[in-house]
């Protein structure tokens, strides 16, 4: 009886012990995938230079995907006009001719400078089927865009504060 209560241990724990082989070879493939990615972007810079560039919190939204807190972001009810450019880079992403005010907490837009430099691909965390954008140049996170909009795109940038860095006309 002994034996048996043995062998059912020994089985329990390989059992354990593959899985956990498993999640971190899905982990392992998933980081091999962004860095894969991360080589097509014009800009190259080591995490470390990352880290070094940028703050705390941009590091999160920028290289981590991050959101930052709704109603906490410098261009979140703010009406200057002229250029908002990638905070990691200096590309310029968007006009404060297009901002316009969504009581959502973030600096918003109906279109882009151009789609240059401001990509897009499917994000499916959090259980969500978002669409993230990002700056095609350097790959930085900046936000997310949907399709409730205003006129004349309907479309609604939803971008974060900490990926932009704003140039008065
Ligand atoms: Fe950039």
């Amino acid at each position: 009886m002994k034996k048996i209560n043995h062998i059912v241990i020994l089985l329990f724990v390989m059992t354990i012990c593959s899985c956990i082989n498993a999640q971190t070879k899905n982990k392992m493939d998933l980081k091999m995938e962004i860095k894969k990615d991360s080589s097509d972007y014009p800009m190259q810079l080591t995490d470390q230079e990352w880290r070094t560039r940028l703050t705390d919190a941009q590091y999160h939204v920028l290289r981590e995907q991050g959101t930052e807190r709704p109603f906490t972001g410098k261009y979140d009810h703010f009406y200057e006009k002229g250029t908002y450019y990638c905070v990691c880079c200096g590309v310029p992403l968007f006009s404060s001719e297009t901002k316009f005010e969504t009581g959502t907490g973030w600096p918003s837009f109906y279109a882009p400078l151009s789609k240059k430099y401001v990509g897009e691909r499917q994000d499916d965390s959090f259980g969500m089927e978002r669409t993230e954008v990002y700056c095609t140049n350097c790959g930085a996170h900046l936000g997310h865009v949907f399709n409730d909009g205003p006129r004349p795109t309907g479309l609604r940038y939803c971008m974060n504060s900490a990926a932009l860095k704003f140039v008065k006309e």
